[in-house]
């Protein structure tokens, strides 16, 4: 049975005097995302770390293609650096392919251990030799082959594994800091968290909650992407934010057109503070270019004048079709179509303003949200402490 599992992660990033920092990152995210499993030990090698485990090897792969900074990992075989003990396990690990139904094959190796005596294409003319002599059912096929058996001649051992299951690349949680996400229970703001993180940024998701004008079953729809999105991020802290008193306060002063405006300026107003106590230096919404009236540049430019940490918009240049997928991909597209307003929906103008000036908006907008009220707010917000359970994942 297998106990090692190999992986791979991108060079890219990981270069220069950051390496070592990155590794560490890296290692770390893997720890926390093994939480609970019979992790042994996780060692490193130039460019490649070996995870061991007394069990469960499965539970481990699934939960490391989920790790930022990781491109893809393996179940693996570790033997002596010996040519009869590669065989015998490169004999079994096919075997094992061919229970599954695969037919074709092709050996690789790598030596990186220049003194093992044999040089790379050797090794794998051999290994496959024995293969074909001692199984029946599978040949050769170097050009298309369903399985590839790799052979790595390290310095202390040999490492044999064919099967591989990708992980998200990108660059370990953590290491570009920490950002506030604005994560409504949309399509777009959980996709527009996942690619920040996968470029290294922590989250702290801030949800705004206008109940009752929103269900608290809208409330549950965030909880349940959050529980998603801390399959790739570990512990999320989800902050939910009572958006009503100021949504209110918006509406009665009228103007109707600017009504999506004020309320993203709003809504950007309190997630700088979030960000001040969470120590986060960015804002990461969901908004996309033209996608909706109040997505025009004008648009943008007025909803973030009010603050001033960069606000990130990772899905700017998507289109629906694009985030949809990806959505699908990370796993919280199923979530997001449940049937909920969201409180955008709820308040949308007839006919928002597509070029508002924001000189006229902070003009109008002067005096319509008693400065108390988003006291009130903070002071309200609860926060929720979420883990993932990996079911269903
Ligand atoms: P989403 O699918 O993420 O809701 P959207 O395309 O529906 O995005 P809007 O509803 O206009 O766009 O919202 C734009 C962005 O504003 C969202 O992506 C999100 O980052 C933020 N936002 C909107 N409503 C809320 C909310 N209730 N709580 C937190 N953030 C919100
Ligand atoms: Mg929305």
């Amino acid at each position: 049975m297998h106990q090692l599992i190999l992986a791979r992660y991108g060079e890219v990033g990981l270069k220069g005097k950051n390496r070592r920092m990155f590794e560490n990152r890296l290692i770390r995210r893997m720890e926390e995302a093994m939480t609970g499993l019979p992790l042994k030990k996780i060692s490193r090698t130039y460019g490649r770390i070996y995870v061991t485990m007394t069990g469960q090897v499965e539970a481990a792969l699934h939960r490391l293609s989920h790790v930022f900074g990781l491109v893809a990992v393996s179940p693996a075989v570790g033997v002596p650096l010996d040519m009869a003990a590669i065989k015998a396990a490169a004999v079994k690990e096919m075997k094992a392919a061919a229970a599954e139904g695969y037919t074709t094959f092709k050996v690789e190796t790598r030596r990186p251990n220049k003194a093992f005596p044999y040089k790379s294409p050797q090794v794998s003319r051999e290994v496959g030799a024995e293969i074909l002599k001692e199984i029946t059912g599978l040949t050769v096929d170097v050009h298309l082959p369903q399985v590839v058996l790799q052979i790595e001649l390290r310095r202390h051992q040999a490492y044999l594994y064919w099967r591989q299951l990708s992980c998200p690349g990108g660059l370990p949680l953590g290491v570009s800091g920490r950002s506030v996400l604005l994560l409504s229970g949309g399509i777009d703001s959980p996709v527009a968290g996942w690619m920040a993180m996968s470029r290294g940024l922590e989250i702290v998701p801030v949800y705004f909650h206008s109940f009752p004008f929103t269900s608290d079953r809208a409330q549950q729809k965030v909880v349940d992407l959050c529980r998603v999105l801390a399959r790739y991020s570990g512990l999320i802290k989800l902050y939910i934010i009572p958006f009503t008193s100021i949504q209110t306060a918006l509406r009665e002063g009228g103007q109707e057109r600017l009504q999506t405006i004020f309320m993203r300026r709003m809504m950007m107003r309190l997630a700088a503070r979030v960000a001040e106590k969470e120590a986060a230096e960015a804002l990461v919404t969901g908004e996309s270019l033209g996608q909706v009236a109040s997505q025009t540049v004008s648009g943008l430019a007025a909803t973030e004048a009010v603050v001033n940490l960069p606000v990130l918009r990772p899905l700017i240049g998507l289109d629906k079709q694009q985030i949809m997928d990806r959505a699908k991909e990370i796993g919280t597209y199923n979530i997001s179509i449940r049937p909920y307003d969201d409180c955008c929906t709820v308040f949308v103008p007839r006919h928002p303003e597509i070029h508002p000036d924001p000189v006229i908006v902070a003009e109008q907008e002067t005096g319509l949200v008693a400065p108390r009220l988003i006291e009130e707010a903070l002071a309200d917000a609860e926060t929720l402490f979420i883990t993932t359970d990996w079911e269903g994942s």
